[in-house]
């Protein structure tokens, strides 16, 4: 607790004793306080009014079961979680995710994030997460809609295009929102087109929505980029992931010249030294779901694979690293590694995929390091224009989403730069979006009154 101000250590020890068992979120609520001490010092009525401890407490906790029967007539039983966490500027909006390591402490670990990256977007949406310890590795797709519904039989009633608006995450994409959408849409006998986001164009999405987070994540690096008057052209960049967030990574980097090399998914990395062929690994991983060694045999000779076991995608030397596949997948010990590679950026384009001792090293070598609360928001911002556009029932082209997107993606950037330089960081992003998000967030919950 050494860095954390002394009028906020026991804040933290009391979140810490009532949140037992829940790493994940300990770490989440510690990197935030971390940034926190300057701005009780400018604003001490936010601990009068007990606002940090306020802000920790998610608004409502939802635990339930899940029902299922598989293909070969077996029931199944998962565990479904929605965390409403903080309403203050909009209804809860945050994505639901299905993997086997999803229980409350990851779900209440996201919802935070969430609360501040929602914040820093500038829209009107509050902070909630949810998803279930279900694993879809597998699975057919009869058994995924009947999970999917059975899931949305008890979501429904929590739900609302002004309550809460769920969306996609690691497990949950375009498929999954098609079925928990029908199921919503039958149980309550209304079209509600604002009440999941992630929909398909033909019923309601977004354009550029699938793309959103990744594209958001590269113009996020690239405008850390330009403040060292520099940018992607001919840089060598490794993405780990190959999911929907790596991917558009991938595609928006290409797009602006730089060179990505690498990728990887659970079972290992691929190391492609003439540039990932994008098209080859969407057909493996987003229409065939395949393993990452697929792209290698499929590649030849020129191509290499290693196993997960063997190393880490971060021991590919590169200038830009954009961690795209999970929480903590980026060590203290990568860091090093990265930083002695001669590393200039890392962009988190997944939610706090850098451990604490990791973003440590960065910093410490002055690497640029763009926090996933505002490097990756650009996915949640474009689920915000999409119930804009559902709302005015309208829909608007890829062109206008993508430049909308672009727009939020370097005001979010500025503003982290803007109140870093304030509070006498320059450079220093993971405070300039901690204390510009909870800011946000904490001036409306004291004009809202003890609620
Ligand atoms: N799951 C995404 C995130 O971590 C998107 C959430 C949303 O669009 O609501 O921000």
């Amino acid at each position: 607790m050494t860095n954390i101000d002394e009028k906020l250590q026991p804040i933290l020890a009391e979140v810490i004793r009532r949140n037992a068992g829940e790493p994940e979120f300990h770490q989440a609520v510690l990197e935030v306080m971390e940034s926190l001490g300057h701005v009780v010092a400018k604003h001490p009525d936010f601990l009068e009014l007990a606002l940090i401890e306020r802000i920790c407490e998610p608004e409502r906790q939802i635990i339930f079961r899940i029902p299922w029967v598989d293909d070969s007539g077996q029931v199944q039983i998962n565990r479904g979680f929605r965390v409403q966490f903080n309403s203050a500027l909009g209804p809860y909006k945050g994505g639901l995710r299905f993997h086997p390591s999803v229980n409350l402490g990851i779900v209440k670990f996201l919802g935070f994030e969430q609360v501040f990256k929602n914040a820093l977007t500038g829209l009107p949406i509050g902070g909630g997460k949810g998803g279930s310890d279900f694993d879809p590795k597998g699975k057919s797709d009869g058994e995924i809609m009947r999970f999917c519904q059975s899931m949305m039989t008890e979501l429904h009633r929590h739900l609302g295009e002004q309550t809460d608006v769920p969306a996609g995450d690691i497990g949950v994409g375009g498929r999954e929102i098609g079925y928990m959408f029908g199921q919503y849409k039958r149980l309550n006998n209304r079209y509600e087109a604002g009440v999941l986001t992630g929909k398909a164009i033909a019923y309601g999405g977004s354009r550029a929505r699938t793309e959103a987070t990744g594209f958001g994540n590269t113009y996020f690096t690239k405008a850390m980029l330009e403040t060292r008057d520099t940018d992607f052209d001919g840089k060598r960049v490794v993405v780990s992931g190959s999911g929907n967030v790596a991917i558009h990574t991938i595609e928006k980097v290409q797009s602006f010249g730089g060179k990505v090399i690498a990728c990887s998914d659970s079972s290992g990395y691929v190391v492609d030294e003439a540039g990932i062929d994008l098209e080859l690994l969407q057909e493996i991983k987003t229409r065939r779901r395949e393993r990452i060694s697929e792209y290698a045999r499929r590649r030849g000779s020129d191509v290499d694979f290693v196993k997960a076991d063997s190393g880490s995608v971060w021991d590919v030397p590169c200038d830009v690293a954009m961690p795209s596949a999970t929480q903590n997948e980026l060590s203290g010990k990568n860091a090093r590694t990265l930083v002695k590679n001669g590393v200039i950026a890392v962009g988190e384009g997944a939610n706090m995929p850098c451990t604490p001792e990791a973003i440590r090293v960065l910093r410490e070598a002055g690497v640029l390091f763009g926090p996933g609360k505002a490097a990756n928001a650009g996915g949640v911002a474009t689920s915000a224009l999409e119930m804009q556009q559902n709302a005015s029932r309208d829909r608007w082209t890829f062109e206008q989403t993508e430049t909308r997107l672009a727009q939020i993606m370097k005001s979010i950037h500025d503003r982290c730069a803007e109140t870093a330089d304030e509070y006498g960081a320059p450079g220093d992003y993971v405070l300039g979006a901690n204390i510009a998000g909870f800011v946000r967030v904490a001036e409306s919950m004291r004009m809202l009154g003890v609620i």
